[in-house]
C-alpha cells in the first residue's frame, strides 16, 4: 500500500501514484506498458489476474521492473509529514530519509522494554514508563540473589524463597541419587551374571579333572598290585630255587650216578619249567 497523498506538501506528479491504490508509490514496481505500482499492490492483484490493472495488456511477475531512475529520484525528492503528526510530531522530511525518521521518531508508539509488560508507549515517554513499570525489576536488597518484579516486590520473603529453591535442589538430588542406585545394581547384577557363568565352567572343568584321576589312581593302584604279586612270585620263585640246589647239592654229594639220573633229570625239568615261569610270566 503507498503513501497517503494527504502527507505530501506540493503538488505530486499524477505518474508517481499507484494505478492500483492510487497512492504515492512505495517501493514501486513497473510493468512494461511503463504502468507504475506498489509491489504489495502489484503482488496482491496478480494472484486473481493475469494483465495490467490500467490498460488489460497481458503480464506476470517476471516481467515487472524497478521503476526508472529519474522517476525514482522525483519520488525520493517528495516531501512529507511524519505519520505522527497527528500525535505531535511536527517533522517534514523527503520519502528517501522518511523510514528512518519514523524509525527513531519521538512520537513512534514502542511496547515497553521490560519481559512481561504490555503497555505500548510515545518512544518520548518511556523513561517516565519504566520508572513506574510494575514490571520492572531488581536485585533483592537482602542478599538473597533473586530479582524481584516490583509488583511482587511487598509479597517477597527470601526465606520462602530459598526455602523453595532448597526443595527442588533436595528433589533433583534425591532423583539423582536413585538413578545412580539403579544403574550401579543393574551394573552389579551383569556382573553376577557373568560370575555365575564362569564359576559352573570352572566346576565342570574341576569335575572333569577330578574323573581324569581317579582313572590315573586306578590305573597307579592296578600296576601297584601287579607289581606286588609279581614280587612276591619272584620271592617265592627264589625260595623253590634255593630249596632245589640244596637238594640237588645234596644228591651230587652221596648218591650213585645211576641210581638217581632219573631223578636228576626231572628235577632239571622242574627248575627250567619254574624258571620260565617266572621270567616270562605272560604269554608263554
Ligand atoms: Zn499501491
Ligand atoms: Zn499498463
Ligand atoms: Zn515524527
Ligand atoms: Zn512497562
Ligand atoms: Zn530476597
Amino acid at each position: 500500500m503507498g503513501y497517503d497523498i494527504e502527507r505530501f506538501v506540493g503538488y505530486v506528479n499524477e505518474g508517481l501514484l499507484c494505478s492500483i491504490c492510487r497512492d504515492v508509490l512505495e517501493d514501486p514496481l513497473q510493468a512494461p506498458c511503463e504502468h507504475a505500482f506498489c509491489t504489495a499492490c502489484i503482488h496482491g492483484w496478480l494472484v486473481h489476474h493475469s494483465n495490467c490493472p490500467e490498460d488489460r495488456q497481458v503480464i506476470d511477475v517476471s516481467v515487472l521492473r524497478p521503476l526508472y531512475r529519474y522517476m525514482k529520484n522525483d519520488l525520493n525528492r517528495l516531501q512529507l509529514h511524519c505519520k505522527n503528526r497527528e500525535f505531535g510530531c511536527e517533522m517534514v522530511c523527503s520519502l528517501e530519509s522518511i523510514d528512518r525518521h519514523e524509525r527513531e521518531c519521538e512520537y513512534s508508539q514502542i511496547p515497553c522494554s521490560n519481559a512481561g509488560c504490555t503497555v505500548q508507549i510515545e518512544r518520548r515517554n518511556l523513561d517516565g514508563h519504566l520508572a513506574v513499570c510494575e514490571y520492572r525489576s531488581r536485585e533483592c536488597p537482602n542478599g538473597c540473589g533473586y530479582t524481584i518484579l516490583s509488583a511482587e516486590d511487598t509479597q517477597h520473603n527470601c526465606v520462602a524463597e530459598l526455602r523453595t529453591e532448597l526443595e527442588l535442589l533436595r528433589s533433583e538430588m534425591i532423583c539423582r541419587v536413585e538413578e545412580a542406585k539403579h544403574e550401579m545394581e543393574s551394573r552389579l547384577d551383569s556382573q553376577r551374571r557373568h560370575m555365575v557363568q564362569k564359576e559352573s565352567v570352572l566346576q565342570n572343568e574341576i569335575e572333569e579333572l577330578k574323573s581324569q584321576m581317579s582313572r590315573v589312581m586306578s590305573d597307579v593302584r592296578s600296576l601297584m598290585a601287579a607289581e606286588r604279586q609279581h614280587r612276591q612270585e619272584l620271592e617265592q620263585a627264589e625260595l623253590e630255587k634255593r630249596e632245589l640246589m640244596e637238594l640237588l647239592r645234596g644228591l651230587q654229594k652221596d648218591c650213585r650216578f645211576c641210581d638217581h639220573l632219573a631223578n636228576f633229570s626231572t628235577l632239571h625239568e622242574r627248575l627250567v619249567n619254574h624258571f620260565w615261569y617266572v621270567y616270562f610270566p605272560l604269554g608263554s
